[in-house]
């Protein structure tokens, strides 16, 4: 379905992003890796790809916080692929704090990650997409694009706003053959959500397992996480000629989170 087309997975050297970049590469896409760690863990999952999947596979390491770094990693990839069809802006970061304790450094490291990376992405991706006539915007945003929860300023903050330039992206992009759209998951079992259960099971001296499921029940209705697979499944959905009309929502993916 996605042979002979290329995407940037941003954050895809762990969690959700892993997952996305891995169905793409499934459906035939070419990948372009994206995000920190370990080098020989990342060397492991680019040569696992291309492995599993016959794709061409790069890793490239640009800092999502910073605006050049965003703009460089589109350049050199349509310098390397000669094409992006596919934008997944997913590289994000959480800090919990009651808003009048929040550390300003924090409040900013989120909002350039979780929400100016995608514009600056977007803003150089949106002119070779449209020259193509076929390119595919996806924002992982969160169910806390939608609704807040306590001690998430900045996060609850950027996702909304992720949610916002996703409906201007596409009402700017409409018609062109480009789509922009939003994913707003629930809760994902990753090193990000990790750090939550932990904090909870030691403010209410709990165990991990109890904590987990407090963490669940208080949110997500089907008392299940969402996996970063079907969260792949939904960003190829979005890619594929059933979503050609789909464009400037956001598709919660979220065991009814927002539903209530
Ligand atoms: P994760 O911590 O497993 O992965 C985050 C990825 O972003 C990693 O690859 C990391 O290296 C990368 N990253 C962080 N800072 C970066 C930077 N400055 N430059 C480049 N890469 C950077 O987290 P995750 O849970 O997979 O989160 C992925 C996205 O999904 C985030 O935007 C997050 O807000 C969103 N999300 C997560 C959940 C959840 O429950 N886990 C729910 C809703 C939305």
């Amino acid at each position: 379905m996605l042979k002979g087309k290329t995407a940037v997975v941003t954050g895809s050297t762990s969690g959700i992003g892993l997952g996305i970049a891995r169905e793409l590469a499934r459906l035939g896409a070419d990948i372009v890796l994206n995000g920190f760690g370990n080098t020989s863990e990342i060397e492991a999952i680019h040569k696992g790809i291309e492995r599993d999947h016959g794709v061409r596979v790069i890793y490239n390491g640009a800092d999502m916080s910073k605006a050049e770094a965003v703009r460089g990693l589109i350049t050199a990839t349509v310098e390397t692929f000669g094409r992006l069809d596919i934008l997944v802006n997913n590289a994000g970061i959480q800090f919990t704090a009651p808003v009048e304790e929040f550390p300003a450094a924090k409040w900013h490291a989120i909002l350039d990650i979780n929400l100016s990376a995608a514009f600056h992405g977007i803003a150089a991706a949106v002119p070779q997409m449209k020259r193509q006539r076929w390119g595919r915007i996806v924002n992982i945003a969160s169910a806390h694009g939608l609704v807040a929860s306590t001690h998430k300023a900045a996060y609850v903050a950027a996702k909304h706003g992720l949610v916002g330039l996703t409906k201007v992206v596409g009402l700017e992009t409409a018609g062109s053959g480009v789509t922009c759209n939003a994913v707003c998951p629930g809760w994902v079992r990753t090193p990000l959500v990790e750090k939550q259960i932990d904090d909870i099971a030691a403010q209410k001296n709990i165990s991990q397992k109890e904590a987990l499921k407090s963490l669940l029940a208080e949110k997500q209705p089907s008392l299940d996480f969402v996996s970063p697979a079907q969260l792949g499944g939904t960003v190829a959905f979005l890619c594929s000629a059933a979503a050609d009309q789909i464009t400037g929502t956001a598709i919660s993916v979220d065991g009814g989170w927002t539903a209530q």
